[in-house]
């Protein structure tokens, strides 16, 4: 597999800016007093926001990378009742253990990154027609070494994976079905050595080879240009079972949580690089006579809506940010900050709150990005529609191409609204329903007394969405799907907007909270003072910087 000089190096340079590693060095942060930790998850994300509309993609192997870190973090100790299954459990962890700091290193020479294979032909919503099988070799088979000279696996792989986005990856976490029936996820590493050939004789690879893995070929794509998407064969791949045979879906579901972040940092990370050249053109475009787009007031109030949506994706993706951080780190990273009242205080709520929300970001800040995307394109006018190549900086075309995928990968909208009726009206759901009134209570009761009907807007439309659920049977909930995902996110970015503006009672922060409580009630969207409503269009999409800062 060979990818460019530009791409690997800023595959590099993504390494060493810590993309993936920062997430897991935690360092004590500055304190007014008590001694605390800094969120990683918040510096690891804010980084890769300024990052990802600039990375040609290398974030989407980052991201897996990310995930698998994860996983196998949560089986470097003993299991009982895998032993056999996994040959011998304590090579197996050692591996994991290795692979995992590969995984976040943040050197270039030794750092690994990793695909997640789970799409196949017959499926990648619907994993449960996966065809490849894997099934544990004789001991005596149980012979060879990957690339860096860890033991192979015991288990031999076979089939075909139709969407890989890490082609070039190290390794890959994926399913394949076993003897037993059912599911089960895998380690495997991408390359092994050769025992027919000495390291650098005249092998481009440095005596290695893929272990059982041959590209049939690269997807041609709509965006994300850069990165190779390739469709594979798998014959005979070697690797270790992760967790137990059968529970493959609920393994890779921690992977996937993570992925689903990323995308929604991404996708916000696209839609403010967008927003922020939107900005600076309407400060140096004439129209209209020799009018600044500036000083149009229609144009104006238009994009200051869609600065209005970008700042609820973004309190919402950097919430559940929050929560990842206090949920792996402790609630202590929470502490020094304005948002603590909203981080649950129990690990328990914690993971509840993040697995009710996690689809909620994922699906909705997707969507919203894309088409705020699309009105930055078009507040260019001819200019937006441009690849602009030879300013890869400007070039909103690519970013509305690539922000495509953010509403497909890593869950559709509809499968991640199947994913959020699973929680509120599963096993969870008396739990998850409890929690969610729990804390728009708190929120809402902490909002400031000049948005006192933005609050009621918002406890109302609580109210009804948890009669919906409740009253309503799945099966009506999940045709209603989309509508619910969009409820949600009007609610909890409701609460954090109310919240946020509080704190300090800024008067942008309360604009930007009024007319996204707002959309719930359309009739109420403008005051009587149309003047007035223009005049802080103005602020909210030109405003400075110091204004348009959230508090938490
Ligand atoms: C650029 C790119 C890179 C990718 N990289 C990877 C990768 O690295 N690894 C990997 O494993 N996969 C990868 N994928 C695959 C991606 O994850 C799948 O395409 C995605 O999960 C959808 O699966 P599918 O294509 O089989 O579509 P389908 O599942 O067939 O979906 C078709 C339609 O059916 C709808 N649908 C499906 N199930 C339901 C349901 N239960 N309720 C309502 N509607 C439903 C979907 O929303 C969609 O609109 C990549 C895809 C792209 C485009």
């Amino acid at each position: 597999m060979h990818t460019s000089d530009a791409w690997r190096r800023l595959q590099d340079i993504g390494i060493e800016e810590g993309m993936v590693a920062i997430g897991y060095e935690s360092s004590p942060g500055v304190s007014t007093g008590a001694e605390y930790k800094n969120n990683c998850r918040i510096h690891q994300f804010a980084k890769y926001h300024l990052w990802t509309a600039s990375a040609a993609l290398v974030t989407c192997p980052s991201a897996m990378t990310d995930g698998a870190a994860v996983l196998l973090g949560q089986h470097l100790d003993a299991e009982p009742g895998v032993r056999g299954a996994r040959g011998s459990e304590a090579q197996a962890q050692e591996v994991f253990r290795e692979a995992r700091r590969r995984l976040i290193s943040r050197d270039p020479r030794e750092a690994w990154t990793s695909g997640q294979w789970m799409t196949e032909r017959k499926g990648g919503s619907d994993v449960s027609g996966t065809e490849t099988v894997a099934r544990q070799l004789p001991r005596q088979d149980v012979v060879g070494e990957d690339a860096v000279g860890m033991p192979l696996g015991p288990w031999r792989i076979d089939g075909f994976k139709w969407f890989s986005s890490a082609t070039d990856a190290d390794m890959a976490v994926l399913l394949a079905r076993t003897e037993k029936g059912g599911l089960s996820a895998f380690y495997a590493p991408m390359k092994r050595k050769r025992s027919d050939l000495a390291e650098g004789a005249g092998n481009r690879e440095g005596g290695t080879e893929f272990n059982g893995v041959r590209i049939q070929r690269l997807k041609n794509k709509m965006g994300t240009k850069g990165l190779p998407t390739a469709e594979l064969e798998l014959s005979g791949m070697r690797g270790y079972l992760i967790g137990k045979e059968g529970e493959g879906v609920k393994e890779i579901s921690a992977l996937l949580n993570i992925t689903r972040l990323h995308t929604a940092v991404s996708q916000v990370g696209y839609w403010g690089r967008g927003l922020a050249v939107s900005r600076a053109y309407a400060k140096v475009r004439k129209v209209a006579g020799g009018k600044l787009l500036a000083d149009v007031k229609q144009h104006v109030a238009w994009m200051a809506d869609e600065t209005v949506r970008y700042h609820a994706a973004m309190h919402l993706t950097y919430f559940a940010v929050a929560l990842l951080g206090a949920s792996e780190q402790g609630s202590g990273v929470v502490q020094s900050t304005r948002a603590r009242e909203l981080i649950p205080k129990s690990a328990e709520e914690q993971d509840l709150l993040l697995r009710v929300l996690t689809p909620v970001m994922k699906a909705q800040t997707a969507l919203a990005s894309i088409h705020g995307l699309r009105a930055c394109m078009e507040s260019l006018g001819g200019l937006g529609y441009l690849e602009n190549n030879d300013d890869p900086v400007l070039n909103i075309a690519r970013l509305y191409r690539d922000a495509n995928v953010g509403a497909i990968w890593e869950g559709t909208t509809s499968v991640l609204a199947d994913d959020l009726i699973r929680v509120l009206k599963g096993r969870l759901a008396t739990q998850a329903v409890r929690l969610l009134d729990d804390w728009v209570t708190t929120s809402v009761a902490a909002g400031s007394a000049k948005l006192q009907e933005e609050r009621e807007i918002i406890a109302k439309t609580w109210l009804s969405l948890r009669r919906k659920v409740q009253e309503t049977d799945v099966e009506q909930l999940q045709w209603r799907g989309r509508e619910i995902l969009k409820e949600l996110e009007l609610i909890v970015c409701g609460c954090i907007m109310i919240f946020n503006a509080s704190l300090d009672e800024d008067e942008v922060q309360i604009e930007l909270a009024r007319r996204w409580a707002r959309k719930a009630r359309p009739a109420m969207s403008s005051s009587a003072n149309w003047r007035k409503d223009a005049a802080m269009d103005k602020r909210i999409f030109l405003g400075n910087e110091s204004n348009m800062a959230a508090k938490l």
